[in-house]
């Protein structure tokens, strides 16, 4: 399995960070984001190293990452309510945390407008 040692998400998902995880299986890990940015924001982790979705990531994994997506959103009390589910990849996207992860956000209504760009006016 891929570990990188300075890889904060690395750590937390295997152990080295004791971090409360919200939901766990073989292959993924989520825990609650540091920053979060609505009232549930929870972020899905695979075990694994990944940078982006297109670093490696196999059909199995995949597949975990993606089944765990419910399950989070039913751990975190808005699989009725609804949730929005953003990956951010490399540059464009302003990727902070090197690890491939998937965003749940929730427990608010959110705007019709997805994006919002950094050189546009409110
Ligand atoms: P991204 O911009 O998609 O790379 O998102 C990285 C996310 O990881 C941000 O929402 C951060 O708030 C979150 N984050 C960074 N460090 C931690 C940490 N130690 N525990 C939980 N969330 C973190
Ligand atoms: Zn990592």
């Amino acid at each position: 399995m891929r570990f990188v040692q300075d890889c904060i998400f690395c750590k937390m998902a295997n152990g080295e960070v004791p971090t409360d995880f919200v939901y766990e299986d073989e292959l993924v890990v989520a825990f609650d984001d540091i920053n979060p940015q609505a009232p549930v924001h929870a972020l899905i982790v695979p075990r694994a190293h990944h940078t982006t979705p297109g670093d490696g990531v196999g059909a199995e994994l995949a597949a975990a990452l993606f089944s765990a997506i419910p399950s989070v959103a039913r751990a975190k009390g808005v699989a009725d309510s609804g949730y929005r589910v953003i990956i951010n990849a490399g540059r464009d996207a302003n990727q902070s945390v090197h690890h491939l992860h998937i965003h749940i956000l929730g427990a608010r209504s959110m705007s019709h407008r997805m994006l919002r760009f950094l050189d546009e006016s409110e």
